[in-house]
Order: C-alpha cells, then sequence, then structure tokens
C-alpha cells in the first residue's frame, strides 16, 4: 500500500511510514489530519478555564533548553509561601477557573511535605478544583532526593489530592538527545513507567514533546511511537502536546529555528500517528495563539486554556506571561471557524459556546 492508501483507510502507520508523512504537501497532510479531527470532534475546538502556578524556580537540574529556573541566566530565585498559592488559587478560583496547574523546578531545600501540602490546603479550601500535579519529571526528583520508590510518592499524590498529571518532563525519549538537552534528569523508560504506574492508579495523564531544538524529525516519530505504545497498554492518556522550544534565555544554542510549515506538520502527524491518544493540544503559549488557531485545520482539537499567568514559556521568550481573557479566546476561536466547547480536565464537556 502506498502512503495515500494507508491514510485513506487508517491502516496504523508504522516509523518508516509516519517519517515520511514529513515529505508530504502541507495542505494534502492537513487534510488526512482534519479527516480524523472532524470525524472525532466536528468543528468543536476544546478549552479549559485555567490556572497554571509554579511554585518554585530553584533547581537542582541544569537542562539546556530551559529558561524557567534560577541560574546565571535568570538570577531571580524564588519560592511561593503557600499562602501566596493559596491567595493566586482564591483569586482564579473566583474567576471561575476549573484547574489548577501546578509544576515546579526540582528545589532540594523544600522537603516533600511542601509539595503535598500545597495540594492537600488547596483540596481542603476548594474540593471541586481539578489538581493537575508533578511531572514525572517532579516525581523522579523527589522520589530520588528523598528516598521513595515512583509508588510511593505516586500514593501520596493521591492522598493529598492530586487529580492527573501533567505531561511535562517528556522533552525528547531519544537517549542521546536527551542526554544532551537534559542529562541528569528523569530517563525516558522511566518517564514512561511513572505514568504507566499513574494510570495503574486509575488515574489520567498527558504527554508533551518538546521539539524545534536539535532533535530531529525521526526522534520526534519515534517520541510519538513510544508513548503509543504504551498508550495502547494503559489508555490513561487524555492528550498529546507537540511543545514548540522557545529560543530565548536558555544554554542550548539552537541557530536554525522551526517555521510554521513544520510546527503544523508535526501537530498533523501527531493526530495520524497517535491514533490512540484521544486529544492533540496546541498549547498556544508555544506556538503562539495564531498558529495555535491554524492549528485546528490541521488535527489539534485542544488549545489549553486562558492560562491567567505562566512562567515557564514566557521566560524563554512566549507572550504567555498573563495568559488571556476568557472572552479574547472565545473571540479569537469563533472567528476562526470553531465552535469554543469548555470543558473540565477529564474533557467532560461544561459549556458549548455556540
Ligand atoms: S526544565 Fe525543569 S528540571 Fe530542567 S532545569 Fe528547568 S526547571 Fe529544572
Amino acid at each position: 500500500m502506498n502512503l495515500t492508501d494507508e491514510l485513506n483507510s487508517n491502516a496504523r502507520l508504522d516509523f518508516d511510514d509516519a517519517l515520511r508523512l514529513y515529505e508530504m504537501d502541507l495542505f494534502e497532510l492537513g487534510f488526512y489530519a482534519d479527516k480524523i479531527r472532524q470525524e472525532r470532534f466536528g468543528k468543536e475546538a476544546y478549552f479549559n478555564v485555567n490556572r497554571h502556578i509554579n511554585p518554585t524556580n530553584i533547581c537542582a537540574d541544569i537542562c539546556k533548553f530551559c529558561a524557567f529556573s534560577a541560574n546565571r541566566k535568570n538570577p531571580n530565585p524564588y519560592t511561593l509561601t503557600h499562602e501566596q498559592i493559596l491567595q493566586s488559587v482564591k483569586k482564579s478560583y473566583q474567576n471561575g477557573a476549573k484547574e489548577i496547574h501546578i509544576v515546579s523546578a526540582h528545589n532540594p531545600h523544600t522537603g516533600f511535605e511542601w509539595y503535598l501540602e500545597i495540594f492537600r490546603k488547596i483540596k481542603t479550601a476548594y474540593p471541586d478544583l481539578h489538581v493537575k500535579a508533578l511531572t514525572a519529571a517532579e516525581i523522579d526528583f523527589l522520589s530520588r532526593k528523598y528516598g521513595f520508590s515512583y509508588e510511593e510518592v505516586i500514593e501520596k499524590m493521591v492522598e493529598y489530592g492530586v487529580d492527573s498529571m501533567p505531561g511535562g518532563g517528556a522533552e525528547i525519549f531519544d537517549e542521546k538527545v536527551r542526554d544532551y538537552v537534559c542529562k541528569g534528569k528523569v530517563s525516558s523508560s522511566d518517564w514512561l513507567k511513572i505514568h504507566s504506574l499513574w494510570h495503574k492508579k486509575g488515574k489520567m495523564s498527558n504527554a508533551t514533546m518538546l521539539f524545534g531544538h536539535i532533535e530531529e524529525k525521526a526522534h520526534r516519530i519515534d517520541h510519538m511511537l513510544r508513548l503509543r505504545t504504551l498508550q495502547d497498554k494503559t489508555g490513561g492518556f487524555n492528550a498529546f502536546i507537540p511543545l514548540v522550544y522557545q529560543r530565548f534565555n536558555n544554554f542550548l544554542k539552537v541557530k536554525k529555528f522551526l517555521g510554521s510549515e513544520e510546527i503544523l506538520k508535526t501537530y498533523a502527524i501527531s493526530r495520524l500517528v497517535l491514533d490512540n491518544i484521544p486529544h492533540i493540544k496546541a498549547y498556544w503559549a508555544t506556538s503562539t495563539i495564531n498558529l495555535a488557531l491554524i492549528a485546528q485545520e490541521f488535527g489539534a482539537d485542544d488549545l489549553d486554556g486562558t492560562i491567567e499567568q505562566e512562567s515557564i514559556q514566557s521566560a524563554a521568550g512566549a507572550k504567555s506571561a498573563n495568559g488571556m481573557g476568557l472572552k479574547d479566546f472565545l473571540d479569537l476561536i469563533k472567528t476562526s471557524n470553531f465552535i469554543p466547547v469548555q470543558r473540565d480536565s477529564l474533557y467532560n464537556k461544561i459549556k458549548i459556546y455556540t
């Protein structure tokens, strides 16, 4: 079968076929990705009213692509108090947030309890808020730092009120590239193992991929296929989120940046390769809102959310520091000819904005 026959018959794509998708014309590729997107979701575009909180930027690790952690390029270390975090949560809750998304650097000074108490305090004050917290990289760090097994860290997360796991820390799974861009961070196999353990608890998570730095197209396909293999076993991934590498304030000396064509192709290929992960998210904080809106025509069905405040991508040059107002967000989705659907963290529909 040639590639278009395989796409027309919705056959599962192997590594070679998936890689060849990059050679296709952008609009032909987009046609096939959009076909699947429309079969599943029509013109609905999901979003979440959420708040990102990054409690500390002090980090024991030294990922070369990172502009968020306190280092000599960003010498502003901070650690929020629990009271500061709760104040932010209160404000966001009053503004209608349904999810608090908590991701930190790997601070070696706070203690494990400091993290757990954040979750407990939020859940005690706002039991109906969904707490999405601790990437697999953070779980790996906490496990190594405080001598707990992954299972024990996960047990505590559930006990203290974490509802789902974000997809961060996956970066790129290829071991050689990973060793160069984030040596010392959770290994690829352990990242997958931690998500698998989380899924075994009956919990859901997301998966990311950082692309557009030194990796090659083949590494992206390899990354997607490793996720697809795990998803076949657990079914625990809600969404795949390709994160576009941000170029400023970091130590990765990337000279050539991706153009929008390759970014859109990567969204489309994600949709076609990851036949078992329901949602493809164009996280506008990394792609820009304009490209995220276009990505809706290339397989993406989710634009993340209003975010409110964001420190990780904006430190590296993204225009996401203050999130986006709900009205603006809705208007943008509508004028791009899609129907905004507010969802909860598990993709139950809350409101359809026709
Ligand atoms: S990406 Fe995360 S783990 Fe790596 S240096 Fe930045 S904050 Fe630390």
